[in-house]
């Protein structure tokens, strides 16, 4: 009808179907975009361990109306600091008014949960904006970014107006955007576990399960135990960071099996109850970490970098997830109308502009708080160490009002 504009619709390929790639898919399809995801496996990615989601990452979930319930949360309300040999408590910090302050609870999910829901919300045929299309089997193999052209190991080969390209540390797509990681192997590696709330009660040891907090144990040099339960608290989920040098497997991967004994040998001298949980744990896998120094540039042509691809981080500040459904929620905004005077690359250097500095911020700040807890949001604040990372900086931000300031620049 002559007179009326009608919303420009763009087609989206994502590259990556994890915890970001998901949640861009989300994001972009809630503004009415044509999103396509392709996943190089067929979904055995996420592994069994926690995912804390703080309200940064939460508040966008529910803006895009994920059902976060279904994702079996647990919400937490504080975090404990423990004594690394007798479990006594030092410290507890209480997240108090969480809610009233930054409008979303604090969740504690199984990533799994929250990967099956993101999946879910994203290809449903319910819920506003166009179902994504997923494709699994799909490895992306080479990149044309000024064309937008993706070819597939698979021998297929699309053309998309915007490419997001979220496929994590390891990504094939940086590289063909011409980006090129300066990654050293960090001195410290951890292992994951969990345990079921069964076993725990077996145990005499359900107060973990019921503390609605995250707990930890050391923190202060590499060795450090981060507890917390998830999954509507029927499991406790455990990372247990401990020098690289104990090593005694040189593979790297996300899924490299280890004994129980090997966990409580890893960590002498500590607290008796959580040597009693890991002799009993389930699932002991063994994750490798790496720091990369930040990236030039995340954008180029119609391809943009996204999550683990765009900024790895070690895990000490929980949020490297937050910080990839942030990017996703800044794609959101500048595809949506308010931008539509902007071109695709427009919108995509304002993304980058928006995200770059505070996802660097943060990267920087969870390399700190590696061996000193004290530098993670929650403990410590910016008054009593200036520059340091803030729970309100974090929690309280408002990225609609930030995008609208630089894109008035
Ligand atoms: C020990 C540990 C604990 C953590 N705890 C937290 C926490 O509590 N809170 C938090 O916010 N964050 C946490 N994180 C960080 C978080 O896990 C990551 O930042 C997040 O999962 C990154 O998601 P992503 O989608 O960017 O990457 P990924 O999850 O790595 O997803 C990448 C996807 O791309 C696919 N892929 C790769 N290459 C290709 C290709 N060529 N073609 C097609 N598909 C491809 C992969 O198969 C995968 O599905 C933790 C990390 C670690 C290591």
């Amino acid at each position: 009808m002559p007179g009326i504009l009608r919303p420009e619709v763009f087609n989206i390929a994502i590259i990556g179907s994890g915890l970001g790639g998901l949640s861009a898919a989300i994001a972009l399809r809630r503004q009415g975009h044509q999103v396509t995801i392709y996943e190089r496996y067929d979904f055995g990615g996420e592994v069994g361990a926690s995912l804390s989601v703080a309200s940064n990452g939460s508040r966008l979930l529910q803006e895009w109306d994920v059902d976060i319930k279904s994702a079996k949360p647990v919400v937490l309300r504080s975090l404990i600091m423990h004594e690394w040999d007798s479990g006594e408590v030092k410290s507890t910090y209480d997240l108090g008014d969480y809610r009233t302050r930054f409008g979303t609870d604090y969740n504690n999910f199984h990533r799994i949960d929250l990967h099956n829901v993101l999946k879910e919300t994203a290809i449903s045929q319910s819920g506003s904006g166009k179902p994504c299309k997923l494709e699994v089997w799909h490895k992306a193999t080479s990149i044309d970014a000024e064309n937008g052209v993706i070819a597939f190991e698979n021998g297929n080969t699309v053309t998309a107006d915007v490419i997001i390209a979220a496929d994590g540390i390891r990504s094939l797509s940086r590289e063909q955007i011409g980006v090129v990681p300066n990654i050293k192997a960090s001195t410290s590696c951890c292992y994951r576990c969990i345990i079921s709330a069964d076993k725990l009660r077996k145990l005499g040891l359900e107060e973990y399960l019921n503390n609605e907090a995250i707990e930890f144990w050391g923190g202060y040099g590499i060795s450090k135990i981060v507890l917390s339960p998830c999954s509507d608290n029927n499991v406790v989920s455990c990372y247990c960071f401990y020098p690289a040098e104990m090593n005694d497997i040189s593979e790297d991967g996300w899924n490299l099996s280890a004994s129980p004994q090997k966990l409580v040998d890893t960590f002498p001298g500590l607290d008796k109850k959580l040597q009693t949980l890991f002799l009993n744990a389930e699932d002991i896998k063994m994750w490798r970490l790496y720091n990369h120094d930040p990236y030039p540039y995340w954008v180029q042509g119609r391809v943009a970098l996204l999550g683990d691809a765009a900024h790895p981080m070690v895990p000490d500040q929980s949020q490297g997830a937050c910080m990839a459904i942030e990017d996703a929620g800044a794609l959101g905004i500048v595809f949506s109308d308010k931008y539509s005077n902007l071109s695709v690359n427009e919108r995509l250097r304002l993304y980058e502009k928006t995200r770059k500095d505070r996802a660097t911020r943060v990267q920087s700040a969870s390399a700190r708080a590696r061996t000193d807890l004290s530098e993670r949001i929650g403990w410590s604040s910016s008054k009593d160490r200036p520059g340091k990372l803030t729970i309100e900086e974090i929690c309280g931000y408002n990225m609609h009002e930030h995008i609208a300031q630089l894109a008035s620049q």
